[in-house]
């Protein structure tokens, strides 16, 4: 039976158990999929794994993987951009300091486990200096090191660091699964199960993270409006909205990432209703304005900002939805 905790990655997890039974696992894997779908708890797991003392790995219950539940243990540690020491702002890159530090420490060994672990997150964050450094630990892999990057966007990482580390995609959820998940172990009501599952476009962490933090769903109905107000505000609105963007990509780079691919789901749905397969419709809405408006009066809301919308002539017949 399967120990871990990442669901809906079967793929990856079987491998995984496999490489750990016989010895074989890499020293570098890249973890790719969409913000939310889970690749930071997968990349916990693979540290618990790999430390775990119990035959079936990870147990998630012995004291190495305890500590690394609550990320207190010394062996594992995830790399994420710092504060720059100048300015007090966090910096947007992962500098080669880092990178550096990170060297030292796994130079020492795993200190009370088994492997030392770097989770690099947002591996498209290294800066060119810290990348060529990591390519240079990672073509002498210290022993008992373990690297683990992750990335929604592996294009933007150098093709050479992304050739030393074997690949591992998450996939996205079906719906029901992931309702199900939701309420048989989060114990979240069946209905809101189903609505959050509906929002999260099958990432299940991202789901989690809005069934347990209340800020995650008004902060995708703040997105959401902002989406409103571009699309229904004249061209200055719209600058405006694109410049609050592009600042907002030099400091947060994922919020951004969040908000563009909210876009993209707005204006599938709008297609979708333009070409009347409302139950394709994945009620982008908000959550709010869906509790408020569930049933019929969601549709028509949807059916009211679709009616007034319609498609640019030029360069949209190319798109196979005219076609
Ligand atoms: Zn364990």
């Amino acid at each position: 039976m399967s120990l871990w905790k990442t669901h809906g990655q079967e793929h990856l997890t079987a491998a995984l158990d496999r490489a750990l039974r016989e010895g074989r696992l890499a020293h570098a894997y890249l973890l790719t999929g969409p913000v939310g779908v889970g690749k930071a708890t997968l990349a916990m797991e693979m540290a618990q794994a790999v430390n775990c003392v119990e035959q079936e790995r990870p147990c998630g219950k012995c004291q190495q993987c305890q500590r690394i539940q609550r990320g207190i243990h010394s062996d594992v540690q995830f790399i994420v951009p710092t504060e720059d020491e100048r300015t007090g702002r966090l910096r947007t890159e992962i500098g080669i300091d880092q990178v550096r530090a990170m060297e030292r420490s796994a130079a020492l060994g795993p200190y009370e486990g088994k492997y030392r672990v770097f989770i690099i997150e947002g591996g498209e964050r290294l800066s060119t200096e810290a990348a060529n450094a990591l390519l240079k630990m990672m073509e002498e892999p210290p022993p008992n090191v373990l690297i683990l990057l992750t990335a929604v966007n592996e294009e933007a990482l150098l093709p050479t660091v992304r050739s030393r580390c074997q690949r591992l995609e998450l996939k996205r959820l079906p719906e029901e699964r992931l309702a199900d998940i939701l309420s048989r172990e989060h114990g979240v009501a069946p209905d809101d199960a189903r609505l959050l599952a509906r929002l999260s476009s099958g990432r299940l962490g991202w789901a989690v993270a809005a069934a347990t933090d209340p800020k995650v769903l008004e902060q995708r109905q703040q997105r959401l409006d902002d989406v409103l107000s571009a699309v229904d505000g004249g061209l200055e609105r719209r600058f405006q909205y694109a410049q609050e963007l592009a600042f907002q990509y030099g400091r947060d780079r994922a919020a951004v990432q969040e908000a563009l691919s909210l876009w993209l789901a707005w204006w599938r749905d709008m297609l979708m209703l333009k070409k009347e397969v409302a139950e394709l419709v994945q009620a982008r809405i908000g959550a709010n304005r869906w509790r408020h408006a569930r049933g019929g009066s969601a549709q028509s809301r949807w059916r009211a900002w679709s009616g007034r919308w319609s498609p640019p002539r030029s360069g949209w017949s190319r798109t196979p939805f005219h076609a």
